[in-house]
């Protein structure tokens, strides 16, 4: 009903690139409006979603909207849309991708996926299929929560994401904890090794960018580089940023 009476909406996040500190991107966080509770985070209803299969038709709105924004953001921006492991079942997710694409006229290489590990642990063979024929379109695929599932490495030896998502727990548990300093560390240099893209989640303080930046990541999303912000917002934050930072 939700869908129907339009109380869904996206915030989009800036993803920020380490070697030039300019946005290179937005990740879409579904937000339900609810007439009687207010603002919903999607942790209190996603798994409600995925149980009873809602997820699909919520997540082909999230994948068409987001698609639709985006393509109005200046410059080369891409957006990021965060999939559920029950999107892969019912076997239609390459076409909606494609649908959402061709509607919004947005490039292919300015869509990224992110799945978690737990996208992979059942038909894990079915699943690295539908990611295989969405990297042949083009659309590039980020592994999300890295380092907090099952079997991340191996993961990682199955399929060649684009982007590694480093799991906030890792960024923040550094300030205090010299393992999770090591294991950020250990992170990025996989990723560096495999040549995927590094992006340290839930970064808040300078002390935490500053870390990460030592250590190697080449993105950061948290709240001290921008919080969640609405549709409507994103171009004054791109012109700001754009041309206060001289970024290409
Ligand atoms: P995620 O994909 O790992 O998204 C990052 C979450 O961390 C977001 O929470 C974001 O607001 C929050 N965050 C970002 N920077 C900071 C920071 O500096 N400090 C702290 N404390 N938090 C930060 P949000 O929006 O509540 O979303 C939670 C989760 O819900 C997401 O985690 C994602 O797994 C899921 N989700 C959100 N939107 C969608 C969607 O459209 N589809 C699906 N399947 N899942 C979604
Ligand atoms: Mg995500
Ligand atoms: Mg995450």
């Amino acid at each position: 009903r939700a869908l129907a009476l339009r109380e869904f909406e996206l915030d989009y996040q800036p993803q920020i690139d380490l070697s030039s500190d300019c946005p290179v991107g937005f990740e879409a966080l579904l937000r339900w409006n609810h007439p009687k509770r207010g603002r919903v985070s999607p942790l209190a209803f996603i798994p409600l979603a995925e149980e009873t299969g809602l997820i699909t038709p919520i997540g082909e709105w999230v994948l068409r909207t987001a698609c639709q924004e985006a393509s109005s953001w200046r410059g080369d921006i891409s957006i990021a849309i965060n999939i559920s492991a029950v999107q892969f079942r019912g076997g239609g997710l390459v076409e909606t991708v494609l649908s959402a694409l061709s509607q919004s006229g947005l490039k292919p290489e300015l869509l990224e996926l992110e799945i978690t590990e737990s996208s992979l642990i059942d038909n894990t063979e079915m699943v690295l299929s539908t990611l295989r024929q969405l990297k042949e379109i083009g659309v590039r695929i980020s592994m999300d929560d890295f380092g907090t599932g099952y079997s991340s490495l191996s993961y990682l030896q199955k399929f060649p994401f684009d982007k590694i998502k480093i799991d906030q727990s890792f960024v923040r548990g550094a300030d205090e904890s010299s393992n999770s300093r090591a294991l950020l560390k250990a992170i990025a240099s996989i990723g560096a090794s495999l040549g995927m893209k590094t992006t340290a989640e839930g970064v808040e303080t300078e002390d935490q960018l500053a870390r990460i930046r030592n250590e190697g990541c080449t993105q950061v999303q948290g709240y001290l580089t921008g919080r969640p912000m609405g549709a409507g917002a994103i171009n004054s934050f791109l012109d700001k940023k754009l041309t206060k930072d001289l970024c290409a």
